[in-house]
């Protein structure tokens, strides 16, 4: 494939550019998971709570495309938290997505009010420890709640899935991550085509490659060690999200880049976010 991986912190290796599938209706997930792995995307990320697992996991069989040279994501919500819970709901993603095992299974959200991300976590370890996920990890979990899980658990989180766009530059989480060999992965990397993708910074450095503003927020992602899964359901935008491997940002674009976090999310604060 086109796309470089990186290798996990238990030597599986994920390729640096995937596809996000977050509001994409179950039947459209299938018609856009199959165009994205037409265009050479082999990581695909879903979680149950999107509700398309079941139409992501045909377009994976239809594709033909060889079990091993796909990378499949999993995210575990947060009424499913608790170690048993999470062997159910475990159980039932893979059923949906008609798998064997994912390559990664997340836990979705810390919900710290719920108190049950270390047991839920053991739940995981025991997933892993079966072979049923190539590899475990979390979403959405502030370098406190990492601490914790460190002490608590055995198995350190592969990845930490979080918010991070240009606008949002998450350094003190990518420094705990590199600290610990976690892998940085960048949700929302176009900032959900709101806003981001029109800042006149953004597009003079586009302007400059004759790049799209899209294309320079991901090279600016894949140049810092993240790995990105935008989403797109428009068959061209899918080419032209993994068609950002044939030009490179120099340091100049990557300084200026550097001077636009606003520290403002776009989504729920994980300190706070506990919606079942
Ligand atoms: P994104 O940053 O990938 O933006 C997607 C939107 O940007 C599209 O809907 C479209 O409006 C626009 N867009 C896409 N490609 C474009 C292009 N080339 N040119 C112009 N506009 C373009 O947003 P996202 O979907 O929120 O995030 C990506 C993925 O991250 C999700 O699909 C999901 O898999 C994951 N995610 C995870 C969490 C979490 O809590 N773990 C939360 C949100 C998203």
């Amino acid at each position: 494939s086109k796309v470089p991986s990186i290798t996990l912190n238990n030597g599986i290796a994920m390729p640096q550019l995937g596809f996000g599938v977050w509001q994409v209706e179950d039947d459209q997930a299938f018609t856009a998971v199959g165009q994205a792995l037409d265009a050479g995307y082999r990581s695909i990320d879903t979680a149950a709570i999107y509700g398309n697992e079941e139409g992501t996991g045909k377009a994976l069989a239809a594709s033909g495309i060889p079990r091993d040279e796909l990378f499949v994501t999993t995210k575990l919500w947060n009424s499913d938290q608790g170690y048993d819970a999470a062997l159910r709901a475990f159980d039932a993603s893979l059923t949906k997505l008609g798998l064997e095992y994912v390559d990664l299974y997340l836990i979705h959200w810390p919900v710290p009010s719920k108190d049950a991300y270390t047991e839920t976590y053991k739940a995981f370890e025991k997933i892993l420890a079966d072979g049923r996920a190539k590899a475990i990890g979390v979403s959405n979990f502030l370098p406190g709640h990492l601490e914790r899980l460190l002490g608590e658990t055995s198995v350190v989180p592969a990845v930490n899935q979080i918010e991070l766009h240009p606008h949002l530059q998450q350094e003190e989480s990518r420094a705990f991550h590199a600290r610990h060999g976690i892998a940085t992965e960048a949700w929302s990397p176009l900032g959900q085509g709101r806003g981001l993708l029109d800042d006149p910074t953004i597009g003079r450095i586009a302007a400059k490659h004759g790049r799209t503003p899209a294309q320079v927020v991901l090279r600016w992602h894949l140049q810092i060690g993240n790995v990105v899964i935008p989403k797109s359901v428009t068959p061209s935008r899918i080419v032209e999200n993994i068609d950002v491997f044939g030009f490179e940002l120099d340091g100049d674009d990557l300084a200026t880049l550097a001077g636009l976090d606003t520290g403002e999310r776009l989504g729920p604060d994980p300190a706070t976010f506990d919606v079942a």
